[in-house]
């Protein structure tokens, strides 16, 4: 840990700074987790202990709860399964992700002290837990857990306090980090992170997250100074100042002075109206078509979770066709709209459509989001992979390139899903040679490689939206 220290943040309690100077893509600490769970949805479809996805999976046979790949996964996470197999018996039935990770930090502490690394930066009592800023609603639920912990906590682990129990369950309620499948493609449990909690937030930070391998990375999205306070951010760039702010006093408990929030930056684009030929759509229209699309989305949402697909296309098309006009290519709810109808229409095959709006939404992400923003890069693979689907080569390339320089920096050269970029990187760079030769050639050879799904990533568009914008997990 000697590139980060601790320091007091002027208005932001403690927060960690720069010790040495960092350029884009250096990983400045990773740090494994002090306890991880996988969320109660997915419990039997990933593993407990690497936390892949898989078609088949071991239950343990102890509690029918804990689910593995295979007994090498089993013996790995036993350590942290043990005491859990234990209560889980003796009290039943499997208590909720927040107690079942709360109770892992409690066991995980008492056997090994309030450090369990000597690259632990600060101990759980020293972070803070809210409490006394949580609203009543939410303090409710929070009595409830607490009350179904102690019925699961067993007699003979060690005892403690309520007050000690409420502060574990409060730094895990602002602080949990979403744990993310192999690919970094579905948020599948959440886990805490010590060091982790110690970054504070902005709106344009300097630095990002990523899971890798099993471990956090806290990589540098630009040049930090020796000095400069480190930052990641909890909440999407592409809400609105007034949005932003809501999300984090509400989740986080704290008021955002960064300089984005102070000057409202960006806000005018994000509602911005199209501009055709010097001529702006009037205020009203403005206003109109931008209430339209809130209401659509709304509806857009219902038939998503239907899994109405062709009815999805159907509302979206005549969304697009009502406000493209009108609206700015940087407009956020065009943008909504843009990526799930592109979404979609890759999930029905229909290539070209899904390539022309990707596309689209790139080009407005790339006027709202930092350059090496990490919604980007997916944006634009995602984008690069429609094309190539579609057969539109050069511009696919372009894309999957675009997409490769900003996995670089934001996950790295072994991370998966940079790996995967990389293949598709030089696939389509061959493709591309060929094209240039030959049209006819490339498009038979194309035919046949579609067929064989090499570039298959689209999964169904239900569960596309819990993919990783939300790096840092909230209790529903
Ligand atoms: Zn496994
Ligand atoms: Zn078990
Ligand atoms: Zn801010």
């Amino acid at each position: 840990m000697e590139n980060v220290a601790i320091f007091d943040s002027p208005g932001k309690g403690r927060g960690l700074k720069a010790t040495k100077e960092f350029w884009a893509g250096d990983v400045i600490f990773s740090e494994l987790s002090l306890a991880a769970v996988v969320f109660d949805s997915l419990a039997e479809r990933i593993c407990h202990s690497c936390f892949r996805r898989q078609d088949k999976l071991q239950r343990c046979g102890q509690c029918k709860f804990g689910h593995y790949c295979d007994r090498t996964c089993q013996r790995a996470g036993w350590a942290e399964h043990k005491q859990e197999c234990g209560a889980i018996k003796a009290y039943g039935k499997v208590p909720n992700e927040s107690i079942r990770l709360v109770a892992r930090i409690m066991w995980r502490l008492d056997k090994e002290g309030s450090v369990v690394s000597d690259m632990q930066l600060t101990t759980l009592d020293e972070l803070e837990d809210h409490i006394s800023d949580m609203q009543e609603d939410e303090l409710k639920d929070f009595k409830v857990d607490i009350h179904n912990f102690l019925d699961y906590w067993p007699r003979n682990s060690k005892q403690h306090t309520i007050d000690v129990i409420s502060h574990i369950f409060g730094v895990v309620n602002c602080n949990g980090f979403t744990v993310s499948d192999q690919r970094g493609l579905q948020a599948v449990g959440v886990g805490l992170f010590p060091n982790l909690c110690l970054v504070n937030h902005d709106c344009w930070p300097n630095c990002t997250v990523i899971l890798n391998h099993g471990k956090i990375e806290l990589r540098s999205l630009s040049k930090i100074s020796e000095g400069e306070e480190l930052t990641v951010a909890y909440v999407d760039f592409l809400n609105l100042t007034e949005e932003r702010q809501r999300l984090l006093k509400t989740q986080y408990f704290f008021d955002c002075t960064c300089e984005h929030c102070k000057n409202h930056v960006k806000d005018d684009l994000k509602l911005a109206g199209r501009e055709v030929d010097g001529v702006k759509p009037s205020e009203e229209q403005v206003k109109e078509a931008t209430d339209y699309c809130l209401q659509m989305l709304e509806k857009m949402e219902k038939a998503r979770l239907d899994a109405d697909y062709h009815e999805l296309v159907k509302m979206c098309s005549e969304c697009v066709e009502k406000t493209e006009p009108i609206l700015a290519d940087t407009h956020i709810y065009l943008l909504r709209v843009w990526s799930t109808l592109s979404e979609v229409q890759a999930y029905l095959q229909f290539f070209n459509d899904a390539a022309e709006y990707a596309r689209k939404m790139v080009d407005g992400y790339t006027k709202l989001y930092h350059p090496n923003n990490a919604a980007l890069g997916m944006a634009a693979m995602r984008a690069g992979v429609n094309h190539w689907q579609a057969g539109l080569i050069e511009v696919g390339h372009g894309m999957i390139c675009k997409a490769y320089a900003i996995l670089m920096v934001t996950h790295g050269p072994i991370h998966p899903i940079t790996k995967d970029l990389e293949a598709m990187r030089m696939q389509t760079e061959m493709e591309l040679r060929m094209f240039k030769q030959n049209e006819y050639v490339y498009h038979s050879m194309r035919d046949a490689a579609l067929k064989n799904k090499p570039m298959s990533m689209m999964h169904e568009p239900k569960c596309v939206e819990d993919e990783i914008k939300n790096l840092f997990h909230r209790r529903k």
